[in-house]
């Protein structure tokens, strides 16, 4: 499996903020055995980051609606995005969750409005620092793959991101050994849920990944690669951990 190595800017990034993006695509050769390289900007710069990256990293959107157009404002749908020059589309991030109230019901429309566009969706999941001390963090991200993982996904349409929300922005990492633990629960979820299907599915890993800890996550097993925020910035930090990743290619 070719590993993906996303980077998501949230609400970063301003036009002068395109330059970190040629020089990410000045060193990522887009070569179709090697890591493949995405960048989540803001909407505003997504037509924009979409010429500039001219194919050798793929650009994706952050969000989108489950409509392909109508009386919704403020919302993006995934046609909008493909339209703008997009590849990819985030859904069900958990700050989406957290501060739209997002439910695992929207994340799978979401997912489904994503193929429906030609997009393929990165759909996240992750517990809770109260869900894990609780040691309800193996039964939450299960239940979240079954319910916003759409059960006819697969590997060419659907990437699914474990990213524990205690470990997002904050430097704090899960332990290799739960890293492990929790990825071979997904792909034994997403083998219930999608059968053989569910075998090319990657499972990217998000939550504090930086050039100092990225080689290290990526070589632990079915760690098909990385979801990144701040450390995706920077074109410097991106490139480190995206050339970590092509070790394990
Ligand atoms: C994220 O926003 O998806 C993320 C993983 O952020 P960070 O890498 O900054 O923890």
């Amino acid at each position: 499996m070719r590993p993906l190595v996303a980077g998501n800017w949230k609400m970063n990034g301003l036009g002068a903020s395109l330059a970190e993006i040629e020089i990410m695509a000045a060193d990522v050769n887009g070569a179709p055995d090697g890591p493949e390289a995405l960048i989540c900007p803001p909407a505003t710069l997504v037509a924009r980051a979409a010429a500039q990256a001219v194919g050798r990293i793929a650009i994706g959107g952050q969000d989108c609606h489950a409509e392909p157009s109508g009386a919704f404002t403020g919302d993006i749908s995934a046609e909008m995005l493909k339209d703008a020059g997009a590849r990819y589309v985030i859904v069900g991030h958990s700050e989406r969750r957290q501060f739209h109230g997002e439910t695992d019901r929207d994340v799978a429309a979401k997912a489904r409005a994503a193929w429906r566009a030609g997009l393929s969706a990165v759909i996240c999941v992750g517990e809770s620092e109260a869900e894990r001390d609780a040691g309800r963090a193996l039964d939450i991200v299960a239940n979240q793959v079954r319910n916003s993982v759409p059960d006819d996904a697969d590997g060419a349409r659907a990437a699914v991101a474990y990213e524990p929300v205690w470990a997002i922005g904050t430097g704090r990492t899960p332990t290799n050994w739960e890293i492990t633990q929790m990825h071979a629960h997904i792909r034994a979820e997403l083998a219930g849920l999608l059968g053989a299907g569910g075998r090319d599915v990657r499972i990217l890993y998000g939550g504090s990944v930086k050039p100092a800890n990225a080689g290290e996550i990526l070589a632990l097993p079915d760690v098909g690669g990385a979801l990144v925020g701040g450390a995706s910035l920077k074109a410097k930090d991106f490139l480190e951990i995206f050339r970590a990743a092509s070790r394990k290619v």
